[in-house]
């Protein structure tokens, strides 16, 4: 379980999260919506760690987040990140980008993590790009690169932050359908998104955020027929 209370979080004297509260079970997939620059990236940074609040308590299962003794490391093991731009190792071949931190941070023989490496490629659809170096592959198989490097570590909880919007629109639909194969499968999901068919889809609940705060939590039905808030429901008119 996830669970946030009272977290506020500042860049100097600008409150970018305010007072956000919220659960979110095991095995739940949440997808997070909103306006640029509502907290939304920044909310899923908190979450592992990538940046630190200010005030509040923030617990990922057995990991209190903001507890100052947290292992880093451990954490980021425990609740993986997929970014709007792969971040993938340049001069690592896709097979390398995924074995590297099972081998450094988790101790696994390179045997091992090969092996598991090459399944997680398969499982992404990638089988046959093992040896392909991140510049010899499309956006979108890349992107599916970076999420096997995410599960590689076998995280518990799995945060995607715009995993899409970086991508050629005839992309976007195969990195999804991986997502999509994902959830529900074990693992906590958090997903930003701006793709409200997907979204609608995936998830159990959607949260609304706006001015750094989460506005309106509910089904995707609810949020996306039948919203109760005013701003939600703008918001949605205009993307929709
Ligand atoms: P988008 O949909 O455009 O990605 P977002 O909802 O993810 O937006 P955030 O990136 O979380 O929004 O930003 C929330 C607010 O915090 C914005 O006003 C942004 O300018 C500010 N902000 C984000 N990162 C920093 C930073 N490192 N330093 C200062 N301000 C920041
Ligand atoms: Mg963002």
């Amino acid at each position: 379980m996830i669970e946030v209370s009272n977290l506020q979080k500042y860049f100097g004297d600008k409150q970018v999260l305010k007072d956000i509260s919220c659960e979110i079970k095991d095995n739940e997939v949440v997808c997070v919506i909103g306006p640029s620059g509502s907290g939304k990236s920044t909310f899923l940074r908190c979450l592992n760690a990538l940046e630190k609040a200010q005030e509040g308590i923030i617990k990922v299962n057995e990991f209190v987040v903001t507890d100052p003794r947290l292992d880093h490391n451990k954490l980021r093991a425990h609740a993986g990140m997929v970014f709007q731009r792969f971040n993938l190792f340049p001069h690592m071949t896709a097979l390398e980008n995924i074995t590297l931190a099972p081998i450094k941070v988790k101790k696994e023989s390179t045997e091992v993590a090969r092996q598991k490496g090459r399944e997680l490629l398969k499982r992404v659809g990638l089988g046959d790009k093992e040896n392909s170096y991140p510049h010899e592959l499309s956006g979108g198989q890349q992107q599916r690169v970076a999420i096997a490097r995410a599960l590689a570590m076998d995280p518990q909880v799995l945060l995607f932050d715009e995993p899409t919007s970086a991508l050629d629109p005839e992309m976007v639909g195969e990195v999804l359908d991986v997502i999509k194969s994902l959830a529900h499968g074990g693992k906590t999901m958090i997903i930003v998104t701006h793709e409200m068919g997907f979204a609608r889809q995936v998830s159990d609940r959607v949260f609304f955020m706006d001015g750094g705060q989460i506005l309106e939590v509910g089904t995707p039905e609810k949020i996306f027929t039948k919203a109760d808030g005013e701003r939600t429901r703008l918001f949605l008119s205009k993307i929709l």
